[in-house]
């Protein structure tokens, strides 16, 4: 019966919507902390996270309760109207972070839309026309409009949908020098993720991030950090760069902002608050009193209740067992990451590895075909990391 019925909804899914996604077979119906259920009652502990989203966690009360009180209160004027929330959360994320306005949005692309519009407009402002290129990375990922593939630098993403935005040039992750030969006078914006997700959880290396930041200064061009997938305390700081000692002219997050709520926020420095006028960029649905309202508890929770220590302190454990593993099995070529975003390399394709360890009742990802990353919930304990890292060990110790 229940197989019937979870057979049904993949069935209805391949009749009535897009196949643009290859979905594991599983249909899920319940979330509680960091564990999931699918239509049969099968229990999986979440490594997955809603890809770095659920950061406090799937069904959490807070949100809950936000979510019931403000749902009754209000949950959308637009933004021809002031509403509180929105601001509560745009105070909080200033006080917080290096920046001085926010812009809100629905997603990461959308983030990284605003900043790369603003990066435009300010240099036209500043500068004039003929300076509208941007650098960003190989390997990197920032979204699927339009504007956002065209600034990513991986071939799968922009394929078929030519001809792309213009004014985009890739150097290589953790290469100043590439980067500064790329430099010329069209150029107004630097474009990276601090740690590359999508790309592999690629990290920077000593002094990569730092040089980039002296680049941009010292050439005056705008750095922008797209940390939609490492911010919001995914790497044990509230925002990845935070790590590195250095600052950004602009920032864009999303994932985890809402806890699964749908927000983007690009956040910059008050010398770029002219370039972002009235009628210079809008949204209906951007920063509504729900999700904002959302997001502020969320926020404030990452911030004070712990779970900054805790990604840290989990993130240490959780890096030391997989490299027990590693030490083991000689077709694990590296485990890196930063706080609760882990990658480790193969030297094979990781798919059957997710496969195995959904049978055994845990959900992993796996990017660039041989990462397997792992983003669990901010709230996640030892016992639940060591229980994967358990079923990982007797799986690889099958497939030897
Ligand atoms: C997920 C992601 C995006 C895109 O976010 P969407 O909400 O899917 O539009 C952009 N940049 C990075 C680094 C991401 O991980």
């Amino acid at each position: 019966m229940t197989r019937k019925t979870q057979g049904g909804t993949i069935q209805l899914a391949d009749t009535y919507m897009f196949r643009t996604y290859s979905r594991f077979p599983i249909t899920l119906v319940k979330g509680q902390g960091c564990r999931v259920w699918d239509e049969e009652g099968k229990e999986y502990l979440d490594f997955v996270g809603g890809i770095a989203v659920c950061a406090l966690g799937h069904s959490s009360p807070l949100v809950g309760e936000v979510l019931e009180r403000q749902s009754r209160e209000l949950v959308h004027v637009s933004n021809l109207y002031y509403t509180r929330p929105q601001v509560d959360l745009a105070r909080l994320l200033v006080e917080n972070s290096f920046g001085d306005r926010v812009f809100f949005c629905n997603s990461g692309a959308e983030a990284n839309e605003a900043a790369i519009k603003l990066a435009r407009r300010y240099a036209r402002e500043r500068h004039g026309e003929g300076r509208h290129n941007i650098v960003s990375m190989k390997d990197s990922f920032h979204g699927r409009t339009m504007a956002t593939l065209s600034a990513t630098g991986q071939e799968k993403v922009r394929t078929g949908y030519d001809p792309l935005l213009q004014g985009f040039k890739f150097v290589s992750f953790n290469d100043l020098e590439g980067l500064e030969n790329a430099i010329d006078d069209s150029v107004c914006a630097v474009m990276l993720e601090p740690i590359q997700g999508e790309g592999g959880v690629v990290c920077p290396k000593n002094g990569f991030l730092g040089g980039v930041r002296e680049i941009c200064s010292a050439k005056g061009l705008l750095l922008i950090f797209d940390e939609v997938q490492v911010g919001m305390g995914r790497t044990g700081k509230l925002f990845a760069h935070e790590h590195y000692g250095i600052t950004p002219d602009i920032m864009t997050l999303a994932k985890a902002l809402g806890n699964g709520l749908p927000i983007g926020a690009m956040i910059a420095k008050e010398e770029l608050s002219d370039a972002f006028g009235p009628g210079s960029h809008a949204t209906t649905f951007g920063g509504t009193p729900l999700v904002t309202g959302v997001a502020t508890a969320v926020l404030s929770s990452i911030l004070h209740d712990g779970w900054l220590d805790n990604c840290r302190e989990m993130g240490r454990y959780f890096r030391e067992e997989l490299l027990k593993l590693k030490e083991k099995y000689p077709f694990i070529k590296e485990v890196r990451g930063l706080g609760l975003i882990i990658g480790m390399e193969l030297d094979r394709p990781g798919k059957p590895i997710v496969d195995a360890c959904m049978e055994k009742g845990f959900l992993i990802n796996c990017t660039q075909e041989r990462v397997l990353r792992f983003m669990p919930p901010l709230i996640i304990g030892k016992g639940e990391i060591s229980s994967l890292v358990r079923a990982l060990d007797e799986i690889f110790g099958g497939t030897t």
